[in-house]
């Protein structure tokens, strides 16, 4: 597979761009190769600028849960682009997207619009502080809540696979009111409330974990989150960033009946465009600005174009009732291939459409097990897999995305892959 403009473009881009990427784990280093500049994409397929085509299960790292361009959100996205790019005044699409957010996951009686998951965390994170009037936080070593100063602690994913868990420039007085937990692990999380009595204002979780590659919520671990934090006052904060609307309709908290106090969302609800979102009860929400205290804005906080690009994606997942159980059974069939094909210890863990292969003997269930897997495996099985036409996530921390463009031929072209992967 030849990538020679792939290649010249990077070294052009490293000269202007730190690394050459304006996000890390684009950047290959992981898997020590060159990233692929991609030139389109549509449906489950993805070209690049040598003219690769290659089967896609990165999907933006979650958006593309309908696949590359769907032809109804490209055309609402166009229709709404014509009309003007962003007015800093209300429009109805953020009226209707709020309203169908609130029907799709009922626990966001009353949501705002923000542009990434990022900035849907820390708002989420600001409002627990300001609900409760505590200040500490409880989140699980392996879990990414984005890039904001107090949550970057012992994130995973980018800063997993670089083994910087912390980041520079983050003074010791914006972390240490965040608290780590162990994924999965009840004792750990009794122990911080019971070393903080009346201060832990939230706990906040990835449901499914999928920045440490996928790890799943033990039966009753949820459960168990919402009944301590009830128990002590502090408020359960579901970070749905990628299994909203992709574990089923309405989300992680669906799937596993736990409700939270709030919810952050993003990649899937800007349908491939910059829309996050935080919500929750209205006696919560209506601290925000302009009615509470709390202060949160954006210039480009519910853009139209964005706006249009989520609310179609919500229409047409939820006029599909089946999507979820096709695209559970897709990755279902890549999973089962992989445990067939494996020479040698592998722990293939799935939730729907989320899924990753970790080489190691140990069952997957935290932070801890996750890194005892052989990344130098995992960068050979990438490159394998990569050679033969079917991108998957370039770091062992990152799940592999399923979505319902890839076709029976595309699904069964990945199993023969897999098969034929040498690792
Ligand atoms: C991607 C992600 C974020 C951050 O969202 P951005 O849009 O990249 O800022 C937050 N939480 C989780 C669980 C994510 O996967």
């Amino acid at each position: 597979m030849m990538d020679t403009k792939s290649k010249e473009l990077f070294e052009e881009a490293k000269r202007h761009i730190p690394g050459g990427v304006n996000s890390p784990v684009r950047a290959f280093g992981a898997v020590h190769k060159t990233p692929r500049f991609v030139a389109s994409a549509c449906g489950s397929h993805i070209v690049d600028v040598d003219g690769n085509e290659m089967i896609d299960y990165v999907g933006s790292f979650g958006p593309a849960i309908l696949g590359h361009a769907h032809p109804r959100v490209v055309e609402k996205v166009v229709e709404a682009c014509k009309d003007g790019l962003t007015f800093g005044a209300p429009t109805e699409r953020e009226v209707r997207l709020a309203e169908l957010i609130a029907e799709l996951m009922p626990s966001m009686e009353v949501s705002r619009l923000v542009s990434s998951g990022t900035e849907a965390v820390m708002s989420a994170v600001r409002v627990a502080r300001a609900f409760t009037g505590r200040d500490k936080v409880i989140k699980f070593r392996g879990c990414y809540h984005g890039h904001s100063d107090g949550l970057l602690v012992k994130a995973g994913s980018g800063a997993m696979a670089s083994s910087v868990p912390d980041s520079a420039g983050v003074p010791l007085d914006y972390s240490k009111n965040t608290l780590v937990a162990r994924y999965n692990d009840r004792a750990s999380v009794e122990e911080l409330f019971a070393q903080n009595p009346g201060g832990i204002a939230a706990v906040i979780i990835e449901p499914v974990a999928a920045n440490m590659g996928v790890v799943l919520p033990e039966h009753g671990f949820l459960a168990f989150l919402r009944q301590i934090t009830i128990k002590y006052g502090a408020l359960l904060i579901f970070d749905e960033v990628i299994t909203g609307f992709r574990l089923s309709l309405g989300g992680a908290q669906e799937y596993y009946r736990v409700t939270p106090d709030l919810t952050a969302l993003g990649k899937i609800v800007g349908g491939g465009m910059p829309v996050g979102a935080y919500g929750g009860r209205r006696e919560i929400m209506e601290l925000v600005a302009p009615l509470g205290p709390v202060y949160q804005a954006g210039t480009l906080s519910g853009n139209p174009a964005a706006t249009a690009a989520g609310l179609e994606t919500l229409m047409i997942l939820k006029e599909d009732p089946g999507i979820y159980e096709r695209l559970s059974a897709k990755a279902g069939r890549i999973a089962d291939a992989v445990r067939e094909a494996a020479r040698g210890s592998v722990c293939v863990n799935q939730a729907g459409s989320l899924l990753s292969v970790f080489f190691t003997d140990r069952q997957v269930a935290d932070y801890e097990s996750a890194i005892t897997s052989d990344t130098r495996r995992y960068a050979e099985f990438f490159g394998h897999l990569l050679n033969q036409g079917v991108y998957t996530a370039p770091s062992q921390f990152e799940a592999m995305f399923v979505s319902d463009a890839h076709s029976e031929e595309d699904i069964a072209y990945t199993c023969r892959a897999v098969q034929k992967a040498a690792w």
